[in-house]
């Protein structure tokens, strides 16, 4: 028999070797003890405790990549060791322990490299030890893909900025100390776009919780700015060349979007190939039915392709030669292909992929989520187009 194994890609794959190992064995054995033990019941609460968020930050899950200064391991990172956090987290089977993990490895970039050398100094150290939440609020009520067309305000007043206006679908926006917050502070359009920090205790900040299909275990938020007051040195970056930023930040997450995709269309496979062996219909195994068996065949040829097409981008991100018109075909693919393995995993399971509870039926809820955030489908393939010069001729 093959080997199907969760972990088989990295075997196969050139570009890990024995410190990406030993980097899964001690997050899978911190997810195995501190996640999925509770997840059953975060997932239920609709939120993870902030205590797991300490305990991932004393076991180095927030600082990977991150500079030692802010306390994070930098050095010998590469963008492997970065996917083999992502799969070994993804292991609990749940997106919203992720999201409640991460939301700071897209904001803190703005942070660190933009922000007031005093102010990084002082927060994000908090930040990677998982003693705050730094979330990022982009997203605006009146559309998120068009973000050039954001209408969340601030307004120049002494050594303050006053923010008003909403941001929604903030994932951490209700657990979150800071929220890396893009305001227009100039004209219409993407020139008039800045970055602010804005800590979620100030005054004038409203927050409506959102309850979702999928990613039960992350909290989700509407924000309501009412003239909050925000010290100007809070600025992330120039007045008004907020959007550029924002936008480099968003292919890194894109790999990572597509890794999370791969990990779990594998961990769908693992157990449909598990099923499939146990299950006997027509008196034989489920999987030696014909059908059955290349529909296991077909799950793994489309995951194998996007991981390897994953791993390509993440090599190139190491060799600075990242293209984003690459990386948004690639967060389609992974979407794709996470949304057909699903479908598939669930026909092999039968009824017992509909039932509450199975890890099928939660893999099956967050299939959605992908396809929409962080550039929708649509958004990304138009983005892929234009900068390949389609249409241009
Ligand atoms: C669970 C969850 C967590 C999220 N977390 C965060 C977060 O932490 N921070 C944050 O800032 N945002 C977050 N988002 C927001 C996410 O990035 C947006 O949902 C996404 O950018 C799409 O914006 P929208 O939902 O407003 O859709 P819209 O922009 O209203 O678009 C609706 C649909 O129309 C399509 N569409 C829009 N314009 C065009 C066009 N010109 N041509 C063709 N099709 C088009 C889109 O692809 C989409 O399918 C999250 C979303 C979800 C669901």
């Amino acid at each position: 028999m093959g080997d199907n194994s969760f972990d088989a890609w990295r075997r196969h794959s050139p570009f890990y070797g024995e410190t990406h190992e030993a980097l899964s064995a001690s997050v899978r054995a911190f997810i195995q003890r501190e996640a999925l033990p509770h997840v059953d019941a975060w997932e239920e609460a609709g939120i993870v405790p902030r205590d797991f968020q300490e305990k991932a930050g004393a076991a180095g899950l927030l600082g990977l990549g991150f500079p030692e200064a802010i306390g994070g391991t930098e050095d010998g990172i590469d963008s492997f060791h970065k996917l083999v956090l992502v799969d070994e987290t993804a292991r609990c089977g749940s997106g919203g322990v992720q999201s409640g993990l991460f939301t700071h490895a897209v904001a803190m970039p703005l942070l660190i490299d933009h922000g007031d050398p005093a102010l990084a100094a002082r927060i994000a150290p908090e930040i990677i030890a998982g003693r705050k939440i730094l979330a990022i609020a982009v997203t605006a009520p009146s559309g998120g893909s068009d973000l050039a067309a954001l209408k969340t305000v601030a307004r120049r007043d002494g050594d303050n900025f006053v923010v008003s206006g909403s941001k929604t679908f903030i994932s951490n926006g209700m657990r979150a100390d800071y929220f890396v917050t893009a305001v227009r502070t100039g004209g219409a359009g993407m020139g008039g776009i800045s970055m602010l920090l804005i800590p979620g205790d100030s005054s004038g900040i409203a927050r409506t919780a959102l309850r979702k299909m999928g990613w039960h275990a992350g909290d989700t938020a509407t924000l309501h700015f009412d003239a909050v007051r925000v010290p100007a040195n809070h600025l992330l970056g120039e007045e008004n060349r907020g959007f550029r930023p924002i936008l480099r930040n968003f292919n890194w997450e894109r790999v990572q979007a597509a890794q999370q995709c791969t990990a779990f269309a594998r961990i769908a496979h693992e157990e449909a190939v598990d099923w499939a062996a146990q299950r006997v219909t027509f008196g034989q195994p489920l999987g030696t039915h014909p059908v059955i068996r290349s529909k296991l065949a077909d799950m793994k040829r489309h995951i194998d392709t996007t991981q390897a097409w994953t791993d390509l981008n993440a090599w190139r991100f190491d060799q600075g030669t990242e293209s984003a018109a690459e990386i948004a075909l690639l967060k389609v693919q992974a979407t794709q292909m996470f949304e057909k393995v699903l479908r598939e995993a669930a026909q092999v399971l039968g009824g017992a992929s509909f039932v509450k509870g199975t890890l099928i039926e939660r893999l099956y809820r967050e299939v959605r989520v992908g396809a929409i955030g962080g550039g929708s489908e649509e958004i990304l393939l138009d983005l892929a187009g234009r900068q390949l010069g389609y249409g241009t001729q």
